[in-house]
């Protein structure tokens, strides 16, 4: 009888909720007959998923999904797809990679010194890559991946090309790139020309440049390159957001944003053509660090001229992040990042390496702990989320210790920081991660054996070190909250082969025997890991995970349909993922295949 009587009041409660929740206003957009994950924290699974005003209203089973809809609603049959959140790339350079997708390209390619000068020659020949300014600009170099490896590339390949016409080659790493000796004239550089605060002008024996310039080295030539047209830069823009559509980016930080970036991005945004929600960390440059209040009004300045407020279905612009260097790259041959314990150096024969510390770390500090920590709290009492670029470990404590210091100063100040790349991380840090609730931003494709890895930098850290390169694993151990951010274009934009190397840590079989085994003795991280790092962990970084990141109701409908489910499938196929559809706030922006439009 007490057993019936709570039945009874159970179902009359059931009975008037319904009653008082009923009925659903009709959805715009229903989903149904799909695998619905998603990544809420229950990793819950739905057939059916209902879209309302661009926003998320309901999810469930299929039997419920009719209550949803009338006969203006617009309902897909996912066919059994997989569904999951739209990606959000926590740290890439959109402009650049637009720019790279339209302009002359040395496409990553593992070149020797011959088909290198080849293949600009036939730049330096095409009317299409014919500039007003003359300039030949080449983009996509791999430089680390020269072949044989060694071999030290300098201007006088591209003055056999063309002496009088200037051109540079910008390596995919962002950090080096090689300018001709007219380009180097245009820039004033000579043999004279010291070494700026965090870069260098490289000279050979006799002392004349070689035409390599490294990090902040790179500006002297970047501020004497005629600008591209304002129209230009929207051609990227919106050849950059084709891109990610495709990829099923709905979400990014444009982790160096130069004033270009943010007015050609918005340029789209106001003809309605934004189809990724953006995020712009402008920089400020090593010698800026010094002057706080300057730096303070500057980003705030830019602030107030793009940054939309909070966010809304419709994709929009923000400027909550700042840029900071700590380092360059512990990649050979640059060895710009900064390490705990000096490179190595081979002391021995080309028979018998003998692997011995070197007498260098990397360069000083890009900032000095000195003027980092001051102007981190000035930037999170203005607003900012501080966003550092770190990739030796030495970077890496550097930054930790930075914020560290911030949260002290400032216990109360709810701010973000993220740190990005971490490739190497001494075991020590790593709990320091969460315990300054601080982000990695990984870009997972990096944990793979590759020539920029294997031969680039395994050898100058030694087996000790080895095991804390890319320590995606140890990191997540350590109670790290991992996002993901591309780094695009250092490498093509490919999420899935990210996302693949992410669980793997393998190349790709393409890349051959010699790279054909995992990087490392750590795992890699389990699928729902590298998805909620380019999901919800991501979102987190850019204060958008309210909004974004999993499919809730309430939520933006910001969602990408798969031609295959990642959960399940063998990890190596994670890199043949296709896109099939993506729909930002309730629009769809791309869709192909099964969905290609109409997908009525
Ligand atoms: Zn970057």
């Amino acid at each position: 009888m007490r057993r019936a009587s709570i039945l009874l009041s159970a179902s009359s409660l059931l009975a008037a909720h319904t009653a008082l929740a009923a009925p659903a206003p009709p959805a715009d957009i229903l989903l149904t007959n799909g695998t619905i994950r998603t990544l809420d924290h229950r990793d819950s699974t739905a057939q059916a998923l209902a879209i309302r005003g661009g926003r998320i209203v309901w999810t469930g089973p299929d039997a419920a999904a009719p209550a949803h809809a009338d006969a203006h609603t617009r309902t897909i049959d996912l066919k059994g797809h997989m569904v999951m959140p739209g990606l959000t790339d926590g740290h890439m350079h959109p402009l650049v990679g637009g720019q790279n997708l339209i302009g002359c390209s040395l496409d990553y390619l593992p070149l020797t010194a011959d088909g290198f000068t080849a293949r600009i020659r036939a730049c330096a020949a095409n009317p299409a890559y014919r500039t007003a300014s003359g300039w030949l600009v080449v983009r996509n170099w791999f430089q680390e991946a020269m072949q044989p490896p060694g071999v030290r590339m300098t201007k006088a390949a591209l003055d056999s090309i063309d002496s009088t016409r200037p051109i540079i080659v910008l390596s995919s790493f962002g950090h080096s790139l090689l300018a001709n000796s007219a380009a180097l004239k245009r820039a004033g550089i000579t043999a004279a020309t010291p070494n700026p605060t965090g870069g260098q002008v490289v000279h050979d024996a006799s002392g004349q440049p070689t035409g390599i310039l490294e990090d902040t080295a790179l500006n002297l030539m970047l501020a004497v390159l005629p600008h591209p047209t304002a129209q230009e830069n929207v051609a990227a823009a919106a050849a950059s957001l084709a891109a990610m559509r495709a990829q099923g980016i709905t979400g990014f930080l444009d982790a160096w944003a130069l004033p270009e970036d943010l007015s050609s991005f918005t340029a789209l945004q106001k003809q309605g053509k934004l189809t990724a929600r953006a995020h712009f960390a402008p920089l400020i440059e090593p010698a800026q660090g010094k002057d706080i209040a300057g730096d303070i009004r500057r980003l705030t300045t830019i602030r107030a001229r793009y940054d939309q407020g909070p966010l809304t279905p419709s994709p929009s612009v923000t400027v909550r992040n700042v840029k900071l260097f700590m380092d360059g790259v512990i990649t050979a041959p640059s060895q710009t990042g900064l390490l705990l314990a000096p490179y190595l150096v081979d002391k021995g024969t080309k028979d018998h390496p003998d692997w011995q510390p070197g007498p260098s770390k990397g360069p000083a500090p890009y900032f000095p702990l000195d003027i980092l920590s001051p102007l981190l709290k000035a930037l999170v009492t203005a607003g900012f989320d501080p966003h550092m670029h770190a990739d030796g470990d030495g970077a890496v404590r550097l930054a930790l210790d930075a914020i560290a210091a911030t949260r002290k100063a400032l216990p109360a100040n709810d701010f973000r920081p993220a740190i990005a790349h971490d490739e190497m991380v001494d075991p020590a840090d790593m709990p320091r991660y969460r315990a300054l609730d601080t982000i990695p931003v990984l870009s997972f494709q990096w944990e793979k054996q590759a020539p920029d890895t294997t031969e680039g930098v395994l050898p100058y850290i030694g087996p000790d070190r080895a095991r804390y390169l890319e320590p995606a694993a140890q990191l997540e151990q350590a109670g790290a909250r991992i996002a993901y951010g591309s780094d695009w274009p250092v490498d093509p934009l490919d999420e899935w082969f990210a996302l693949k190397v992410g669980v793997t840590r393998t190349n790709a079989p393409a890349a051959g025997a010699r790279y054909a085994h995992p990087l490392g003795t750590e795992p890699g991280l389990s699928r729902t890991s590298v998805m909620r790092a380019i999901t919800m962990n991501a979102n987190y970084e850019l204060r958008s995970d309210t909004v974004a990141g999993s499919l809730e109701p309430g939520k933006f409908a910001d969602l990408i349909i798969l031609d295959r489910d990642i959960a399940t499938i063998p990890a190596e196929q994670i890199a043949e993922t296709r896109v099939l559809l993506t729909m930002v706030g309730g629009r769809i922006v791309y869709s192909t295949g099964t969905f290609s439009p109409p997908v009525r």
